[in-house]
């Protein structure tokens, strides 16, 4: 066995911790982001053999390489085996490019992929180490319904999301407010980056610190990971087989934890021909990579694709760190990274929500298939590439576009654009009847601090 992997932090200023330390802190004492300090490589051979295997079986060969000795590898297999009991579908839409549909778990986003895998280890760790959490999250709409879920009836859990009143949808909303028992959900009259604001603060806050906080977004180690997974299972799954196989993903991005995913899949030796960055029209990171100069985007801006409303993705920092740099959390770059290098990877691309529109509208029209807001930002994404790269459009290539939603969970939007009702998948059906559980609390730290001592 290897020894494990220890995680730094991207601040570069707080000691080096394992995995189980990472995961149950969070966020690093000083206020980075913790990052393997080695990227446990995957051989092709190893690769190859994923062609034959299902997902739980490839998510435990490469998950294990970021915990080795750290956890009992039959225990680990049980907690994956049980977090991935559903499916992930590649859907073909024309020549070799696909979809890669992330929404089949009990909260229909991708987000179920990470906070399935994380809600289980900490409950592990916490379990043998007979400790009690509270996790304090953000959401911007489908994180918190995804964590909440996850964690839902864990003894040694209670979860805090906090949430911007008026920017998620009353689905998103329903899927978190009517668990009750150990989840708090908290209204805060403001935007996510407020509510994400709030909670970094009171993770630094020392008067806080009999709380216990931890933190579940994708600032989270035990977020990221997890989502390594499923970029491996697209190629294994989709590939032909040849020797010079190859891959190109888009992703709709909006802090940066599932893009991170496929870089670090990457950089474990999956062999990726290129990454489209699609984000709506918080658009800082296409601006970055084309004139590496970072203006975060204050207040974000509202755009369909809710769940990527961000104007200062927190995992970019890790994304810097990949590739030499080092940027702290407030977005200053105190080292540049390789940006020759991040070009040759990542293509980067604002996508309007005109153009949303127009994509969903025409994917539907021309192949019968349905997209949401954030897979139409990727699948626009693609095109993007295409037409700025026409010799990259070959019929052979092997592309994938991930659609991190189900459509039923934005349904005003999809009626108002294609005049249809997706089908509601079966975790979602009859959440509008249930009772909801809401505290509301104003948008200043003092009044969401006061809240958080009175309440435990
Ligand atoms: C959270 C979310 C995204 C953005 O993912 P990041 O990891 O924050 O980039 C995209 N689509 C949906 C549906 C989401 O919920």
């Amino acid at each position: 066995m290897f020894p494990p992997i220890l995680y730094y932090s991207t601040n570069l200023k707080a000691p080096r911790v394992t995995f189980r330390e990472a995961l149950l802190k969070g966020l690093a004492p000083d206020r980075g982001l913790y990052m393997p300090e080695l990227i446990p490589p995957l051989s092709m051979p190893e690769i190859d053999a994923f062609s034959a295997l299902s997902y739980d079986e490839i998510a435990l060969r490469v998950m294990q390489k970021f915990l080795s000795t750290e956890l009992p590898g039959d225990i680990f297999a049980t907690l994956v085996k049980d977090a991935y009991n559903f499916d992930v579908p590649l859907e073909k839409v024309v020549d070799r490019k696909y979809i890669m549909r992330l929404d089949q778990g009990p909260t229909a986003s991708f987000k179920d992929f990470a906070a399935r895998m994380m809600g289980r280890l900490i409950n592990y760790y916490l379990g043998i180490e007979n400790r009690q959490l509270i996790i304090l999250t953000a959401t911007s709409g489908d994180t918190g319904s995804a964590i909440a879920n996850a964690f839902f009836g864990l003894n040694n859990i209670k979860v805090v999301v906090l949430f911007p009143e008026t920017e998620v949808t009353l689905r998103q909303r329903k899927q978190m407010t009517t668990l009750g028992k150990n989840i708090l959900i908290v209204a805060i009259d403001g935007k996510f980056d407020d509510c994400q604001a709030l909670v970094k603060q009171a993770f630094s806050d020392h008067e806080l610190e009999f709380l216990n906080l931890s933190s579940a977004n994708s600032i989270n180690i035990g977020r990221l990971i997890p989502q390594i997974v499923y970029y491996f299972y697209a190629f294994a799954k989709l590939r032909n087989g040849n020797s010079g196989d190859d891959i190109t993903f888009s992703v709709p991005s909006g802090n940066f934890g599932d893009m991170m995913g496929g870089v670090l899949a990457m950089k474990m030796g999956l062999p990726v021909r290129k990454f489209i960055i699609a984000t709506n029209a918080n658009d800082e990171f296409p601006v970055l990579l084309k004139t590496q100069k970072y203006d975060k985007i204050e207040p974000s801006r509202n755009c369909i694709s809710s769940a990527m409303n961000v104007g200062h993705p927190s995992n970019l920092a890790r994304l810097i760190a990949l590739y030499g740099g080092v940027m702290d959390e407030k977005g200053n770059i105190s080292k540049q990274p390789d940006y020759t290098l991040m070009n040759k990877d990542i293509h980067g691309v604002s996508i309007s929500d005109n153009l949303t529109r127009d994509t969903i509208r025409y994917v539907y029209d021309k192949y019968k298939v349905i997209l949401e807001p954030h897979g139409a930002v990727g699948w626009a994404g693609l095109n993007d590439y295409l037409n700025t790269y026409p010799a990259e459009d070959n019929p052979d290539a092997l592309f994938v576009s991930l659609e991190t939603a189900h459509p039923a969970k934005f349904p005003v939007e999809i009626n108002n654009i294609l005049g249809i009702d997706p089908e509601l998948p079966e975790s979602l059906k009859g959440i509008e009847h249930k009772h909801e559980y809401i505290i509301k609390v104003n948008n200043n730290y003092p009044a969401f601090k006061e809240f958080l001592k009175y309440s435990f």
